[in-house]
């Protein structure tokens, strides 16, 4: 496996492999490696003849108050478990390389951005995030780029940026890879103490919950997210936000109709947490 730090590098890397007639896998990740990270990369190396994994903590999906400087950081243990998984290229630029002095571009995607945590966090985290995904595809022009269904706005925004500038990529969204209690793997679970990470396992037992009850024939959007904001309390969490939203385009779902996305937010002790599913109506 190559770590590469430049654009130049990564291009030349891809031309080599696409002069050949291969398939390019990218999977965008900011490290702190876990078993959500790997299920990307063993999708993207099934799938692809020359797989490239970013690592970069990019600042502008950040908020001035949030974790940028304490953000787990160990790229020599993120190396070996990229390479353990046939990876062959870590692209790990440094911020300048992303970033150049008078870098000037943002992209913002409207609408879908206002609600869940582009509400909760603010605009700039999800302009950050369209704008890096952005420059990535724009670096290695892939066939596939993997994403997690355990950020499931992002993949809608994602989505929504290759359909509006007409990028040339497949959006794969892989599913959520859970702890064996269910907790949603996260590079952010590290800040749990031991008393916070037994509470964070409310997010997954009141989403089960919902679900649960989705499968006996509940529609109601309110019974629903009710149900979760239960099982949160009784562990001590109050939630950022608990919502039923449509899988199109997030506008709120008061009845349960086909499939929607019940997604829950929360702080629980050193972190904020985030888990969804997405809720069948029963027929
Ligand atoms: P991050 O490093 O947190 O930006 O995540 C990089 C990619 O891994 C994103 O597409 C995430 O959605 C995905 N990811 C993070 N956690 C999980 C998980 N528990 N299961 C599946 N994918 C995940």
């Amino acid at each position: 496996m190559k770590i590469l730090r430049t654009i130049a590098e990564v291009r030349a890397a891809v031309r080599e492999v696409r002069a050949a007639g291969g398939a390019v896998g990218l999977v965008p990740t900011m490290g702190a490696f876990h078993e959500g990270h790997l299920s990307l990369m063993r999708a993207a190396r099934a799938h692809n003849d020359l797989v490239v994994v970013s690592l970069f903590v990019n600042p502008t999906q950040f908020g001035p108050t949030e974790d940028l400087a304490s953000y787990p950081r160990d790229e020599a243990r993120d190396a070996a478990l990229a390479e353990a998984e046939g990876v062959d290229v870590l692209f790990a630029p440094a911020p300048a390389e992303i970033y150049p002095d008078g870098f000037a571009t943002t992209i913002h995607v409207s609408g879908i951005t206002d609600v869940l945590d582009g509400a909760s966090r603010g605009t700039f985290h999800f302009d950050g995030v369209a704008t890096v995904v952005a420059k990535l595809l724009g670096i290695v022009h892939p066939d596939v780029a993997y994403f997690g269904q355990k950020d499931a706005q992002q993949v809608m925004v994602v989505r929504r940026v290759v359909r509006d500038l007409d990028l040339d990529v497949r959006i794969e969204a892989c599913p959520i890879v859970r702890e064996p209690d269910g907790l949603a793997m996260s590079s952010r679970n590290v800040y749990l103490d031991e008393h916070d990470r037994r509470r964070a396992v409310a997010l997954s037992r009141g989403l089960d919950r919902a679900s649960a009850l989705a499968a006996t024939g509940v529609r109601d959007g309110v019974v629903l997210t009710d149900a979760v904001r239960r099982v949160l309390s009784d562990a001590g969490i109050e939630p950022e936000y608990v919502e039923l939203r449509s899988l199109t385009d997030l506008s709120p779902v008061a009845e349960l109709d086909g499939e929607a996305l019940l997604a829950v937010a929360a702080r629980v002790g050193g972190a904020r947490l985030i888990d969804n599913h997405i809720l069948k109506a029963s027929s």
